[in-house]
Formats: C-alpha cells, structure tokens, sequence
C-alpha cells in the first residue's frame, strides 16, 4: 500500500496531518463555531428560488467577477460595520479560508514570513505552511490579550510580510482593541511594509464595534469575514474581505477564474436578504454566551472573557481527560490543544443546558 510519504510530496508536507476536528456522531455538538440554529424556512425557499434561477444558466461561467454578490456584501459592512465600503473593496470567496489563502498567495509565499499571535486560529499557520510562506508564532500576554510591546518588538526585528490578528480571536474569544490594531500596523509599516490582516470571523458576536473603519487611510489593513457563523451559512462557504481597492486588484492576480459559482453567489444573495432575521440569532446567541460564561464562572471554571460565539474555559491538569469526559456525557466540545483549557461553542439554550449539565459534573470529579 502506497503512504503518502512514499510520495514524491513537497518536503515540508511529510509527516504533518491534515486540519480538522472530530466529526463525531453525539447528541450535543459544540465543538466547531457553528451557528446551531438552520436558517429559516422562507429563506431556504427563497434560497431554492435563487439557485433554481441560477441553474437555468449554468451552461455558462459564472459572473467571475461576483459584482451583485459584492455590492450586497460592501451595502451589509456599510450598514452593521461602522464604516462604509464601496463593491471595489470588497472581494469574496469560499470561506474567508480561500481569503486567507488568497491573501497568502499574493503576499506571502516562498522565502516571506506571515506571524501570528498564539494560541489563535491554527489555519493562518496552516496556509501559511500550504502557500510555502514561512511561519512565526508570536506572544500572547497570560490572560490572553495580545502583548503589545513584545508583538511590536517582534515585527521590528523578525519583518514579516503579512500579520495576523484575530479579533474576536478564536479560541479564546478575545477581542483586540482598535489601538493595539492601529500600533501593530504602525509596526509593520516600520518594519518593511507588510500587510496586516484582521481576521473578524466572529466580529458579529462582539461586544465591541467592528475594526473595520481602520481600513481608513491603511491601504495594507485587511478585515475578513464570513458568513460560516454570524449567516449561520457554514455549509455555503463564503468568506469576504474589505481593504484598499488595490488589495481586491492583488488578491485577483491569484485567484482561480470562476472560483465563486453561481450556485454559491445566488445562495449568498438569498441569505444577505434575510441578513436582519439572521442577525436576531446573533443576538440571542450572544445572550447565550454571556450566560455559559456566568454559569461556568459559577461553577468554579476559569473563564477567558468571551466576544464571540464560544468559550474558553478551564483549568484541566489533563485537558484531554477532561474533554473525553464530557463526550462521556454526550457533548462534544473542542481540545485546541491550549494546554489546560478547552473550548466550547454557544448552542441553543438546551445544548447549553446539557453542557452545563456536563461541565458541572466533570469539575466534580476532577476537583
Ligand atoms: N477565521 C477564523 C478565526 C475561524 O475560526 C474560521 C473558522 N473556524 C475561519 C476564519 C474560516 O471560516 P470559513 O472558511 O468557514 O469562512
């Protein structure tokens, strides 16, 4: 049987595992942000409307471009995000992952470096590796927030091309304020210039306003999005950015023509035209949030404050032990491998239930 390794595969892939968390078949699965309410019934008819539309013209490409599909998304961030963008500074794609990968193709890659600031989302180190551009973990202060002095020296002495900064970050939830956003950029202009990217896949959870209006008089600041969590739209994959103009010119120099299909455009367009629908699930979910958060806290859990749609808590001498445990009753939560602690996504209020349930037997029989 052939291995992979047995492969002619690039050198810097052998070895590794492919991403990705246990998609296990439990009664409560709080382990992966997922939005866990299904999107209304008019919309999935008017989705069905759409895309039947859509498929009397799929013997021919797809709008390449996306124009209808941006100008939507640029009209949302201009309503909900504080900052009004034009279609020009906007682009999308399949998941705000091909962003990502899209941002690193055109900015990162052989002999560049990208940094990020751990623990936070695995993928920016993930792609980075994928795009051949090279990685540097960068410091996070104890509690989490990033250390702005040590992450400005960094920048200075290591230059990298492009920086990460995930707010709210996942997965400890914790938002990033605009003036640490602001003297990291500075850093980075300093430094060489590099681009920075504000990865804001949770923005709608937080308690804080949007980093958008940064991208003001920053025309290498990037703010990403998703509508995988806050759409409840995980299954469509459809990621967006908002930048200078420039930086949508950039990212099309790599982008594969046709990336966006038709199917996936006219869905997105259905879901932004129940955007107010979809944003009153944020609000109870964030109403949910904030209650684990309690509840845990109640319960004698150390809990990272939490902007998103999910939540960092612990402490575990044996974090494993402790996420098998709650699996033992039922619910699946995730092991990020931050030693100690494990995180736990907001649910409906009876899955919340059940995994309060769990959690509070679990600390008992670890205490
Ligand atoms: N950024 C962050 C911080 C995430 O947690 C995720 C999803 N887990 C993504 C980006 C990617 O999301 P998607 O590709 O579904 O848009």
């Amino acid at each position: 049987m052939t291995r992979v390794d047995d492969l002619p595969l690039r050198e810097e892939l052998r070895g590794q595992t492919a991403y990705g968390a246990p998609q296990l078949d439990v009664p409560v699965r709080l382990n992966t942000n997922e939005n866990p309410y299904p999107l209304p019934e008019p919309l999935v008819a008017r989705i069905a409307e759409r895309v039947a539309e859509a498929a009397r013209g799929l013997n021919r490409y797809p709008d390449r471009d996306a124009v209808e599909l941006r100008t939507e998304l640029a009209a949302y961030l201009s309503r909900t995000a504080g900052h009004a963008v034009g279609t020009g500074q906007v682009w999308a794609a399949n998941g705000s992952n091909e962003i990502i990968q899209q941002l690193l193709q055109a900015f990162g890659g052989p002999g560049r470096t990208a940094i990020g600031f751990e623990p936070s989302y695995s993928m920016h180190a993930l792609i980075s590796r994928g795009t051949g551009t090279g990685w540097i973990s960068g410091p996070r202060n104890p509690d989490f927030t990033v250390d702005v002095a040590a992450a400005v020296r960094e920048i200075a002495e290591r230059r990298p091309h492009v920086v990460f900064v995930c707010s709210p970050n996942n997965p400890t939830g914790t938002a990033v304020e605009a003036e640490t956003v602001v003297a990291l950029y500075d850093a980075a202009q300093a430094a060489r210039p590099s681009l920075v990217v504000v990865d804001e896949a949770y923005g709608e959870f937080s308690h804080h306003p949007s980093l958008l209006p940064l991208i003001e008089g920053r025309p290498n600041l990037v703010v990403t999005r998703t509508m995988s969590k806050a759409f409840g739209a995980a299954g469509l994959r459809l990621g967006y950015l908002a930048a200078d103009p420039a930086v949508v010119e950039a990212v099309q120099l790599v982008r594969l023509p046709y990336h966006l299909s038709s199917v996936t455009q006219a869905t997105a367009l259905a879901a932004l035209e129940y955007t107010d629908t979809l944003l009153g699930y944020v609000a109870q979910l964030k109403r949910e949030r904030d209650r684990v958060v309690q509840s845990l806290r109640a319960c004698g859990y150390d809990v990272v404050d939490s902007d998103a749609n999910f939540v960092q808590f612990g402490r575990f001498a044996d974090s494993h032990a402790a996420w098998q445990a709650i699996l033992d009753h039922g619910v699946l939560v995730r092991d990020n491998g931050v030693p100690g602690w494990l995180r736990v996504s907001a649910g409906t209020p009876e899955e919340n239930d059940a995994f309060l349930t769990a959690a509070e037997s679990v600390r008992k029989a670890f205490d």
